[in-house]
């Protein structure tokens, strides 16, 4: 059976290891339908062409001419804008990757889980923006979510292991970052560069920086809340420097389960594509006598606080996460203009949950992307509050 496959996001870092992933597989098991990207119009042309895409698409209305010509001479279709990444999210497909980074993937993701396709979720703002309200799109269509991010792709994995039995907790791993051990005088130092410079992942820039401040961790406790629906003190965040085991299950017995791998995304694109089977996949092998020890460590919420931004998010519920995800992107824009400093991020999305608590719970997609610009307002005006 030929599978149809889009890929939302399909010149970012998840994007390019889905490409990947798929040139293991032999090219007359699938047909692709769609694959989107924004400004790199050379790469998304390119991506088009291998794949022998139906459509192309870029998000920046700006570029459809420049996209047109990168595809001329072939059949593939171009289209730019906000409405064409719908339209083409839309076009019936049998897996669709949703790799977009930030709340922009949210809309796409919803269009493309209606058709009731199976939907691999790298986009972890889809579940902490709009949470509930998702879920219930992809319930009403019958489509089927396979999160993508390691660490929940492992808990996925691992909870199938588990059978029937009740989940106590859910552990997720953090490498710590760049920053781990540095001090905070060092942290209110430090500039883009060093903040992407990760240790153990290739990622794109702004994963790379929350992954920094763990900003990226907050938001994917919020994301395992919804996937698994654990309440928020089921959810523990341990610092794991070697990034090898990627979660861990906790049942009622007092076992523990967990998922070990290379950090390679490779690995968790493969398992939601072969999903309920598993594919055969030619990556290095973890060797662990080679890696000798697995460190484990307490995250410092001093260091780190948005860890404890993310539980007060979960408490208060409602709109509260999607305000954390659109302040936290104002946040990490403005650190990489050079605007704010690394230890300001943390403190300017506080203040942006601060003066937004009594927000309601958004009601639909478009009043989750209302949320959205509306906190994105208010984090972009308490910038020069904090710039140097
Ligand atoms: P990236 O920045 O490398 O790529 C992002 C993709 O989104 C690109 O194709 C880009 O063209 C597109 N894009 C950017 N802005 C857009 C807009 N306004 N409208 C439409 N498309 C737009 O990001 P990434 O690292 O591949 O991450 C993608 C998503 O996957 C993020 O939500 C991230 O949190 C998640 N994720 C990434 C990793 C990883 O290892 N990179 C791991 C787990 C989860
Ligand atoms: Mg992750």
């Amino acid at each position: 059976m030929v599978r149809r496959i889009s890929i939302l996001g399909a010149t970012g870092s998840i994007g390019a290891s889905t490409v990947s992933v798929l040139e293991e597989f032999r090219t007359d098991e699938f047909e692709v339908i769609a694959v989107t990207g924004n400004s790199n119009i050379e790469a998304l042309a390119a991506i088009a062409r291998g794949l022998c895409a139906k459509i192309a698409v870029t998000a920046d209305p700006s570029r459809l001419g420049e996209l047109r010509s990168a595809l001329s001479g072939t059949r593939i279709e171009a289209a730019a804008g906000r409405e064409a990444l719908i339209e083409a999210a839309s076009r019936p497909a049998d897996w669709v990757m949703s790799a977009i980074v930030g709340a922009a993937g949210l809309a796409p993701t919803v269009a493309a889980a209606r058709t009731g396709a199976t939907i691999a979720l790298a986009n972890k703002e889809c579940l902490v923006a709009a949470g509930d309200l998702f879920l219930r799109e992809v319930a009403r269509a019958g489509a089927t979510l396979i999160p993508v991010d390691s660490e929940h792709n492992a808990i996925f994995q691992l909870i199938q292991g588990a059978g029937r039995a009740p989940i106590e907790r859910l552990i997720l791993t953090a490498s710590g970052g760049p920053f781990r051990n540095a001090t905070r005088a060092r942290m209110a130092r430090a500039t883009p560069a060093e903040a992407m410079a990760h240790p153990n992942w290739s990622m794109g820039a702004r994963i790379s920086i929350d992954s920094a401040t763990m900003f990226n961790k907050a938001l994917e406790m919020i994301e395992a809340r919804y996937l698994f629906g654990v309440a928020s003190d089921q959810i523990e965040v341990v610092v794991h420097p070697q990034s090898i085991v990627h979660a861990l299950v906790g049942l009622a017995d007092g076992s523990l389960l967990a998922h070990l791998s290379p950090p390679d995304m490779r690995i968790a694109i493969a398992h939601a594509l072969a999903w309920p089977q598993r594919a055969e996949l030619g990556i290095e092998r973890l060797d662990l006598t080679q890696l000798g020890r697995l460190e484990f460590e307490a995250p410092d919420p001093e260091r780190f606080p948005a860890l404890d931004l993310a539980r007060a998010a979960m408490t208060s519920g409602g709109a509260m996460p999607c305000i954390l995800n659109a302040a936290r992107e104002v946040a990490v824009e403005a650190f990489l203009e050079g605007a704010i400093g690394f230890l300001d991020m943390a403190p300017l999305v506080a203040e942006a949950m601060n003066r937004m608590a009594e927000t309601s719970a958004p009601a639909s997609v478009e009043e989750v992307l209302a949320t959205d610009a509306r906190a994105r307002d208010v984090a972009r005006a308490l910038v020069p509050r904090f710039a140097a």
